[in-house]
């Protein structure tokens, strides 16, 4: 099949001159099988890819390892240096990497630019906190024992990511993993792999080391598992849905994991809160990404006495955003990504109207801009806790508000559903929001913004007994959650007083 996408801006995922796999330092490709990657937002085939095997994991995680004999040896002040030169390689194709994010993924131009600068600060962020990575010095009980403590890296980790911002969060892995003394093997989402290709091909060109970092483009299940699995990594990286990370955490048991997994933020909304406020924060957390973000607000749970007015401020703000082609200017909101979450997304708004929801706008899909991922912003009022609408992850452009009454049942209803990755907490009495924030749980709650404010050097990552994962990234916390503490004690006895 002939590739449709020649020449710039999109030069950088020609799949001809770069067939896909990173292995060892070299472009690979295999002819198992196809991955036929489209653009959402017409259906058009943007290019194609191998669909890989356990085979090519297998000769990643081998590329990896040997590496990472060498790469550990290398100072950090080296490793920082590598890492600047990376950030700095993104920044200079910020504009390529932006056009091709937004053409496969579908979020708007402006969007996707952020988040390629997001990408590049990640490598300056991540060469910044290794070079001043410490260790401890201890003493022992008896006299002039030396006790060192000091950061290692863990070796070969396994990465996988999703869709949804498939060039930062690849990189909230690959900078702190690679500055830290580890080597990558890196599996992409599927339907975003020419991106990833293209991430990749910006890093090669920048000279990274051979080795320190592989990508092998195909289906998670077979080559996600064997990575996971293979008694050659040595850690694992994830971010996606709840339900596969309980798979990889059952298939790489024993592992070190960071995973970074579902939500279902509630925004909380008291009878005293700025409604002109929050209703910008429901539609700035729900509409962003056309709502495909893991702390998107998820659902609003507001006083019964505000609740009316506030879903119609939050529907004229819907009414309000501009679809269609993502490149276009002007487009706030693209399609969304793939098949399998505009299904989710209309059923649990179908089965919510069917209950008696009031869908006080949108609540359709609109094939007429392009193709069937495009998806009206809606919003649901007189929506019932049980609903699946407010009580799973939908992660789409939906806002289901439910009114509640008093305090307590707010508390109550947002402590429903498992997941504990971001809270928004909208009231004009501080002392208030903080109490409540005290009663709830998960890795951030926002007071007076929306659930989905974070900014990357800030530690990000689910409650402990929630659905939403374990271990934090984000500026230092990723550092030390990409390394092993290790002791070194040596007797000293006739030479130190302390
Ligand atoms: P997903 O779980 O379907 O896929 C994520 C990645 O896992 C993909 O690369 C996929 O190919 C791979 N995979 C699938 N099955 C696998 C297996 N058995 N073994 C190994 N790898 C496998 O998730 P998605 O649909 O791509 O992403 C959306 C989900 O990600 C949402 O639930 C969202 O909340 C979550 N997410 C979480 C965060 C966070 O920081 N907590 C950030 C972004 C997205």
């Amino acid at each position: 099949m002939p590739n449709a996408i020649t020449g710039s801006p999109y030069e950088l995922s020609r799949t001809e001159l770069f067939p896909g796999n990173y292995i060892a330092g070299q472009w690979e490709d295999q002819e198992e099988g196809r991955l036929i990657c489209r653009n959402p937002s017409n259906n058009e085939i943007l290019g194609e890819l191998p669909n890989s095997g356990r085979d090519a994991a297998r000769r990643a995680i081998a590329a990896a390892a040997a590496c990472q004999k060498e790469w550990t040896r290398t100072s950090q002040w080296e490793r920082a240096d590598l890492c600047e030169k990376l950030g700095n390689a993104i920044k200079a194709r910020q504009d390529e990497l932006a056009r091709l994010l937004s053409l496969e993924q579908g979020k708007p131009l402006a969007e996707a630019h952020a988040e390629v600068g997001l990408a590049s600060h990640g490598f300056h962020m991540a060469a910044q906190q290794v070079r001043y990575m410490t260790g401890e010095v201890l003493h022992g009980t008896a006299k002039g024992r030396q006790v060192i403590s000091h950061r290692h890296p863990r070796g070969v980790y396994a990465v996988i990511t999703p869709w949804n911002f498939p060039v930062n969060i690849p990189v909230e892995y690959i900078a702190p993993g690679i500055a830290t003394g580890n080597a990558i093997v890196w599996v992409p989402a599927p339907s975003t792999s020419l991106v990833a290709v293209a991430l990749m091909r910006v890093l090669h060109d920048a000279g990274i080391p051979q080795g320190l970092v592989n990508l092998v483009v195909g289906e998670g299940a077979i080559v996600g598992d064997e990575i996971v699995s293979n008694t050659g990594t040595h850690a694992i990286g994830f971010t996606g849905s709840t339900k596969t990370g309980q798979i990889i955490a059952q298939r790489g048991a024993g592992k070190p994991m960071i995973l970074e997994l579902g939500g279902n933020g509630p925004l909380i909304v008291r009878k005293d809160a700025d409604l002109e406020k929050a209703a910008a924060a429901a539609a700035v957390g729900a509409f962003t990404n056309c709502g495909q973000i893991c702390s998107a607000t998820g659902r609003v749970l507001a006083d019964r006495h505000i609740a009316f007015e506030l879903a119609e401020r939050i529907a004229a703000l819907a009414e309000a955003q501009v679809l269609g082609n993502p490149l276009a200017q002007g487009t706030t909101m693209g399609p969304l990504n793939n098949n399998a979450v505009a299904r989710k997304v209309r059923e649990h708004v179908e089965e919510a109207i069917a209950a008696k929801a009031r869908c006080l706008t949108g609540g359709r899909p609109l094939p007429q801009l392009g193709s069937d991922l495009f998806y009206a912003p809606t919003v649901l009022g007189d929506v019932t806790p049980s609903m699946r609408v407010a009580h799973e992850e939908t992660f789409g452009p939906v806002v289901p508000v439910v009114p509640l009454d008093g305090d307590d049942e707010l508390l109550r209803v947002a402590k429903e559903g498992g997941y504990g990755l971001s809270i928004g907490i909208f009231s004009k009495d501080i002392e208030l929001a903080l109490a409540m924030s005290g009663e709830l749980s998960a890795g951030i709650t926002n007071i007076n913004e929306s659930t989905f404010y974070w900014e990357t050097h800030m530690p990000f990552g689910g409650s402990s007994g929630s659905v939403s994962g374990t271990g934090r990234i984000g500026g230092r916390s990723a550092i030390e959650a990409m390394t092993e503490v290790r002791t070194l004690s040596i007797p000293v006895t006739s030479y130190c007083k302390p």
